[in-house]
């Protein structure tokens, strides 16, 4: 997609990189960082040049869902950049990977904090980065959208959770600063036991949801035990099972943004 806004004041450490795709989600556990880690290594394994950005300063979970060998971001002192930390040929930048200094901060510092992370990084030629965004609607997500020129959002959510309130505030800050929300992905929308299939938090009106406001694609992502056991163990479920039911439906994601 072409660069929307903002491209001439674009910061030196984003010029380098095609396309920045936020996955967004208005509230916490409904599995937006698993959508992010997931999409990234699928689009990796599609061939792409991927970088991971973790924007959730107050709880990152790259350092659990991704194991680096190297868990610390290392300083060019010379230029003062960040240099990401990379596994499985994707580029990590994370809090979690900052070291000391996890504390208490208010919202300015929070925006301060993640945009030096963000645009002082040497992201090198990437076709794609993630920002796996901070959950909610609030300053923080809006002044990270502000400093960066996003071509795409990414709106988790699961059945029970999927308000037309929540997807709307979250489609009205993105639809604000000019950014396609090209997918909603419902998560945790059933699980198959006994030949049978279960839909816990009731069928999802996640297809009334993207009628409703336009949006072009919507992805069911089951309940799988194996997609909460990888992320905990550091290697992505699509990087663990290539061919699994849950990588088809990464790759048919991977091809929208
Ligand atoms: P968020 O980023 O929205 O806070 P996470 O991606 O961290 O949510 O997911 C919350 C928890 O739920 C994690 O332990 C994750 O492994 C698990 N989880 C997410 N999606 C699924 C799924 N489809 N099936 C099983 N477990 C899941």
């Amino acid at each position: 997609p072409a660069r929307p806004i903002y491209a001439e004041q674009l910061p030196a450490g984003l010029q380098t990189i095609s396309n920045i795709v936020a996955v967004s989600s208005c509230k916490g556990g409904v599995g937006k960082s698993t959508v992010a880690v997931n999409l990234a290594y699928t689009l990796a394994d599609m061939g792409a040049r991927v970088g991971i950005f973790d924007a959730d300063v107050y709880g990152p979970s790259l350092p659990t869902m991704v194991s680096p060998e190297n868990r610390l971001l290392l300083m060019n002192p010379e230029k003062k950049t960040i240099i990401p930390t990379e596994y499985s040929g994707v580029k990590l930048v994370s809090f979690g990977f900052a070291g000391q200094g996890r504390a208490i901060m208010r919202g300015p510092m929070v925006s301060g904090v993640i945009n030096q992370l963000l645009t002082t990084t040497e992201w090198g030629e990437l076709d794609y980065l993630i920002i796996d965004m901070p959950p909610g609607t609030g300053d923080i997500q809006l002044t990270l959208c502000q400093i960066v020129p996003l071509t795409a959002a990414v709106i988790v959510t699961t059945p029970q959770k999927l308000s037309f309130i929540d997807v709307a505030k979250g489609v009205r800050m993105f639809s604000k600063l000019k950014v396609p929300c090209v997918a909603v992905v419902e998560n945790m929308c059933h699980f198959d036991a006994d030949g049978k299939r279960y839909y816990p938090f009731g069928r999802g009106s996640g297809s009334q949801v993207v009628q409703q406001f336009g949006i072009p694609h919507l992805f069911d992502l089951p309940i799988r035990p194996t997609l909460s056991a990888s992320g905990d163990s550091g290697v992505p479920e699509v990087v663990a099972d290539p061919q699994s039911e849950v990588s088809k439906i990464f790759q048919n994601l991977g091809v929208c943004v």
